[in-house]
């Protein structure tokens, strides 16, 4: 049972999350809203998780699918691992995430076989990434990859073509906040993040 998130549905509020300036992350409320439902994750899912990051998208991933299933969460930077060890701590996820400093896609290739992978980072490695995944994911299983980059999602497109993956969705999304001042309700743009998400034959 999550010891600060009591609700079956995923939006954790981005203060929630223990944060440093050093890690990026967590991905935006909002915005772990849609990737977590282009998972399309049931209970028992095992999930990968790369580029875990401030451990926003394991969290969310984590209380999905429950204590029947796994997230394997992967981050290169120190830093990232610790802070998402606390924050699985912090939501009570502890138990069914397994955290590995590792660089991908070197680190995927001892995991088993997933549901769903979550990229939220690779940068010049994303296409062996992307081929790493495709062999790791059971057949239908899911990809969603969080793009910050013009170039990233683009990149992720032609690969995913390439192995041939099949629904290949692109959506790209503008989030604005209303903050207020003294006149009333002003709305403050985010960054838009091109969300790319797509199904294993
Ligand atoms: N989704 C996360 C934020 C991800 S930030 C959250 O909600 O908190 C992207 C992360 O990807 C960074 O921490 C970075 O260290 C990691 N990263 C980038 N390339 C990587 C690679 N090739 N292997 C492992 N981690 C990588």
């Amino acid at each position: 049972m999550a010891k600060n998130w009591t609700y079956k549905t995923p939006g954790i509020p981005d203060e929630l999350f223990i944060q440093s300036d050093e890690v990026p992350g967590p991905t935006k409320e909002e915005i772990r809203v849609i990737t977590i439902s282009k998972a399309r994750l049931n209970e028992g899912n095992v999930v990968v998780d790369v580029g875990c990051g401030t451990g926003g998208l394991t969290v969310e991933a984590a209380l999905q699918v429950g204590a029947k299933g796994k997230v394997y969460a992967i981050d290169e930077d120190e830093a990232a691992i610790k802070l998402t060890n606390g924050n699985l701590e912090k939501f009570g996820v502890r138990g069914n995430v397994s955290v590995t400093r590792g660089k991908a896609p070197e680190a995927l290739l001892s995991l088993p076989m997933a549901d769903a992978f979550l990229i939220g980072g690779g940068g010049v490695s994303l296409r062996t990434i992307l081929q790493a995944a495709f062999f790791k994911l059971k057949p239908n299983g899911r990809i969603v990859i969080n793009a910050i980059l013009l170039e990233t999602a683009t990149v992720a497109i032609s690969e995913l073509k390439a192995l041939g993956f099949k629904d290949i969705d692109i959506t790209h999304i503008s989030v604005a906040k209303g903050k207020q001042i003294n006149s009333g309700t002003m709305m403050m743009a985010r960054n838009p993040i091109t969300i790319v998400s797509a199904t294993k034959p």
